[in-house]
C-alpha cells in the first residue's frame, strides 16, 4: 500500500462520528463521497476572505476571486488533461452538463429522424436529457444492450450506429452494478463515423486516471461532490470544435458580448455556457479536492481500491444466498447484490441499524434493475478512505439479517 489509510481518514471529520452508539461505516460513496478538512477548510477561507461576484468587478477582492475560479478551470483541465482551459465548463453536476449538451448540441445537430445511442446501463440522468431531446425533435433513442453479466454487447453497439447517429452517450462506470465500459472502444467506432462521443464520468474520475485527450472523449461530464468536493459543483468538458459550433444553453448575465433589443451576441468559450453567478466558491474547493486526490495519487488510489473490491467480493460471496447483481469482468469498487429474496429496503435498515451506510433500491437506473429482474438491490460502493475492518462489518451486518429474516 503507496499511503496510510489511517492518515486519510483523520482528513475526513465525519467518518470519526458514531452512529446508533457504533462506530460509522460509510460505504455510499457513489451517492456522494465525505469531504476532508482541506475541501471543508477552503470553503470557509473563500467566504472568510476573498468573497466577492466574479468577472464584473474592478475592485480589488473581486479580482482575486475570479483570479481563483479560472485557476480552478486550469487545475480541472490538468486534472483531465484538457488541451485548452476553455474546453471546460462548470457546471452544476453530471446532471447540469449532460442536460446542457442534449440541449445545445440538439439544438445545433439533431433533426427529425435523427438518432442518439445510449446504453442500457445508464444512469437516468444520462436517458432523460436525451428522451426528451428526441421528444422534442422528433429524433430516436436507441440502446446498447447488455449481458448477463452486466457487459455492453459492442457487436450490438457496432450494428446500431449508422449515418443517422448523431451522438452516443455512455456511462463510463456503472453507478448501479460497478461494470467499466470499454469507453476507449465505443469512441474509436464511432468516430469512424464521424459521430461525437459523450462520456458520463461520474463514477469514475474518482477512481482512475482520465485523460480526455487519450480516450478521445468529445465530451466528459462528472460531478464535483462524488470526488471528495462540494454539492453542487460539476464539469464538462467539450472539444474546442463542438462547443465553439453549439447554441448556447442557459440566457442570462456573463454569456453575453452585447445585449440590445434587436440582437444579442454571445460571449466567447467558456463564458457562453456560463450564464448567471457561477457557483465559484464550489469551483475552487472542487479544485482544493482534486488537488488532494492528485497529492494521494490516483494510481495509489485504484491501486488500493481494486484490493478492497477484490477483498469485500470474495467475503460477500461466503455468505450463502447471496447473488452479486453485474459480474463484469471489468469493475470498480461499487458491488451490489441480493440476499436471498429480502426486500433490499428491509435489508438496508437491518444494515443501518449497525452502524453501516450502503444504499437500497434501484439507484435511478430502474432500466438495469428490470433488466436483471429485481425491484432493487444493496450497494456497496467503496473508496480510499474505506478499511477491510469495515467491510468484515458489512459482512456482519449482512449475516444479521438474514438471522433476522430467517
Ligand atoms: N451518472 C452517474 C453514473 C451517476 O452515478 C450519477 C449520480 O449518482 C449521475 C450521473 C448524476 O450525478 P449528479 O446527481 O451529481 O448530477
Amino acid at each position: 500500500m503507496k499511503f496510510d489509510v489511517e492518515k486519510i481518514r483523520n482528513d475526513f471529520p465525519v467518518l470519526h462520528r458514531k452512529v446508533y452508539d457504533k462506530p460509522f461505516v460509510y460505504l455510499d460513496n457513489a451517492a456522494t463521497t465525505q469531504k476532508p478538512v482541506q475541501v471543508i477548510e477552503e470553503i470557509e477561507r473563500v467566504y472568510k476572505t476573498i468573497n466577492s461576484n466574479i468577472h464584473r468587478g474592478v475592485h480589488h477582492l473581486s479580482d482575486l476571486c475570479t483570479g481563483e475560479y479560472e485557476n480552478a478551470r486550469e487545475k480541472v483541465a490538468s486534472f483531465i488533461n484538457a488541451n485548452h482551459s476553455h474546453e471546460v465548463i462548470f457546471t452544476s453536476g453530471t446532471t447540469g452538463s449532460v442536460n446542457l449538451v442534449a440541449f445545445s448540441f440538439g439544438e445545433s445537430f439533431v433533426g427529425e429522424g435523427d438518432e442518439i445511442i445510449v446504453s442500457a446501463m445508464e444512469h437516468h440522468s444520462n436517458i432523460v436529457p436525451w428522451q426528451m431531446l428526441c421528444e422534442r425533435k422528433n429524433a430516436v433513442l436507441k440502446v446498447i444492450p447488455i449481458n448477463g453479466d452486466g457487459e455492453l454487447i459492442m457487436e450490438e453497439y457496432e450494428k446500431l450506429i449508422g449515418p443517422k447517429t448523431r451522438l452516443v452517450a455512455v456511462v463510463h462506470v456503472s453507478n448501479a452494478i460497478g461494470t467499466r465500459n470499454p469507453v476507449e472502444r465505443i469512441i474509436e467506432i464511432a468516430h469512424k463515423q464521424d459521430v461525437p462521443v459523450l462520456v458520463d464520468g461520474a463514477q469514475s474520475v474518482q477512481h482512475e486516471k482520465i485523460d480526455v485527450q487519450k480516450i478521445d472523449a468529445d465530451f466528459f461530464a462528472f460531478s464535483g461532490h462524488k470526488i471528495y468536493g462540494p454539492t453542487g459543483t460539476g464539469v464538462l468538458y467539450g472539444k474546442e470544435k463542438w462547443l465553439d459550433r453549439m447554441v448556447p444553453w442557459q440566457g442570462g448575465g456573463e454569456m453575453i458580448s452585447n445585449v440590445t433589443f434587436q440582437k444579442t451576441t454571445y460571449n466567447k468559450l467558456p463564458f457562453k455556457f456560463e450564464a448567471g453567478t457561477p457557483n465559484y466558491t464550489g469551483a475552487i474547493a472542487m479544485a482544493a479536492a482534486l488537488d488532494y486526490v492528485g497529492k494521494t495519487g490516483l494510481e495509489n488510489i485504484a491501486g488500493y481500491e481494486k484490493e478492497l473490491t477484490e477483498y469485500a467480493v470474495s467475503k460477500l460471496m461466503q455468505i450463502d444466498g447471496l447473488r452479486l447483481i453485474g459480474t463484469p469482468r471489468k469493475r470498480t469498487s461499487v458491488i451490489s447484490f441480493m440476499i436471498e429474496n429480502i426486500h433490499p429496503y428491509d435489508a438496508g435498515m437491518v444494515i443501518d441499524k449497525m452502524g453501516v451506510a450502503v444504499r437500497t433500491g434501484s439507484h435511478c437506473a430502474e432500466p438495469v434493475m428490470d433488466f436483471f429482474g429485481v425491484r432493487g438491490t444493496i450497494r456497496a460502493s467503496l473508496v480510499f478512505y474505506n478499511t477491510k475492518r469495515e467491510i468484515d462489518t458489512l459482512y456482519d451486518a449482512v449475516i444479521k439479517v438474514k438471522e433476522m429474516f430467517n
